[in-house]
């Protein structure tokens, strides 16, 4: 590598998290300098044994309280500390990720701060890509996108120039209900909801990627990424997820980037940028036959994804109160407490009841955020 990355790594105890750490494992000139965990405090202290970082932060005090943390780093305990290891001058790198809303203020800090940010967590554009984006203007912080599609979208978005990307193609696996009819979807089951078929996630994105919610937050996530109109932005179902996304230029050529689905090559990507290096990720096996299918989605079964366009075409608060919506709704699906089938139609009903805000402020976004998960208790049975 060119050269050596010092990383905060906000979220190292999920699957992401652990994903990067078998990268820095795997790449010299990679050091961790921070780690953050919520729950699983005894694997937050193995990693800290094994990585030897300068901190480990405990977001959770009630539980840190009460645990014993064997390890040479300062161990800090609570979120307000994610933002101290976010902007620590001896950071370069953050890796954002921590699932969901709880996610966004420590990216921002670390963009405030004109850290280079490694993006696994997709809510923070979600629901402040116009702050995301206006820090990173004014700090000159570098966003590396670490979510498969976006990843693949910034690789193959350089043989081109901006201005002749005629448009982007998300792919999509489907996920696991892909062939269900409409009624078979409502019953569908906890488990069967987390068996995905080609990636190997936490709970809330699993769900999500059964929803096809996961999909919308990508659509939204490319808007503020690659500063697109959501009209140059199509969805295109790849049950292989093989083919990580595509780019349409002017000419009409397109430009893929394949790989066999392992979130440790995006992750290093983002942490190496620019640079390509032999890292933990395998080659694709040529020497076995090998298939790739691509199918229109379907907006009726899927009803998301026209959420998603939605979302990403009006902007504002909407982004904040979806986002609320679904994370309320998919904890509470996990919970058995709502139907699979709900999850989409209650973000749909609270998005139309919203009071829209054109440009709301981080405080303004905190209290969407908090009406969007409180309007979610209406939807649930005890
Ligand atoms: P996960 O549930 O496995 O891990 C989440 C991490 O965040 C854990 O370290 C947890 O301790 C921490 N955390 C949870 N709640 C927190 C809170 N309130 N405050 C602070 N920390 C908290 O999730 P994941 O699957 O690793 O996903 C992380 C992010 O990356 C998500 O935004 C997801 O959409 C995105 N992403 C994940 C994958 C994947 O393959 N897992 C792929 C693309 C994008
Ligand atoms: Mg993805």
């Amino acid at each position: 590598m060119t050269q050596p990355q010092r990383i905060a790594i906000l979220g190292a105890t999920g699957s992401v998290g652990r994903s990067a750490l078998d990268v820095v494992r795997a790449i010299d000139g990679l050091e961790v300098f921070a780690i953050s965990g919520r729950s699983q405090l005894d694997l937050l202290v193995q990693q800290a044994q094994e990585f030897k970082p300068n901190y480990v932060v405990a977001v959770d005090p009630s539980s840190a309280a009460k645990f014993d943390f064997q390890t040479s780093a300062e161990v800090l305990i609570g979120a307000e500390h994610l933002k101290t290891i976010a902007c620590h001058e001896e950071v370069d790198t953050v890796l954002a990720s921590i699932v969901g809303f709880a996610g966004l203020e420590s990216a921002l800090a670390a963009v405030q701060c004109g850290k280079r940010l490694a993006l696994a967590n997709k809510e923070t554009l979600v629901v402040g890509g116009h702050l995301i984006t206006a820090a990173a203007a004014a700090s000159g912080s570098e966003i590396l996108p670490v979510d498969s599609e976006h990843s693949a979208i910034f690789q193959a978005i350089g043989s081109g120039k901006r201005s002749e990307v005629k448009k982007i193609l998300l792919t999509a696996s489907g996920g696991p209900f892909l062939e269900f009819r409409a009624d078979e979807m409502h019953g569908v089951t906890v488990e069967q909801a987390l068996n995905h078929p080609t990636w190997e996630m936490g709970r809330k994105i699993s769900v999500d990627s059964a929803t096809m919610m996961n999909k919308a937050l990508e659509i939204i996530e490319a808007k503020w990424l690659f500063d697109i109109s959501p009209d140059q932005i199509e969805v295109v179902i790849h049950r292989q997820s093989l083919i990580h996304s595509m780019v349409t230029f002017a000419d009409n050529s397109t430009m893929a980037q394949m790989s066999p689905p392992d979130m440790r090559l995006p992750i290093q990507y983002a942490l190496t940028w620019p640079d390509r290096v032999a890292g933990p990720a395998v080659d694709f096996d040529f020497s076995v036959a090998q298939q790739f299918d691509f199918q229109p989605p379907d907006f009726d079964r899927f009803p998301a994804l026209e959420l998603g366009f939605e979302v990403a075409r009006v902007g504002g608060s909407s982004g904040a109160v979806v986002n609320a919506a679904n994370e309320a709704a998919v904890e509470a699906f996990l919970d058995r407490k709502l139907s699979f089938t709900d999850i989409v139609s209650a973000c749909r009903e609270v998005l139309e009841q919203h009071n829209f805000e054109s440009h709301p402020t981080f405080e303004q976004l905190v209290a969407a955020d908090r009406w969007a998960r409180q309007e979610i208790t209406k939807w649930i049975t005890a």
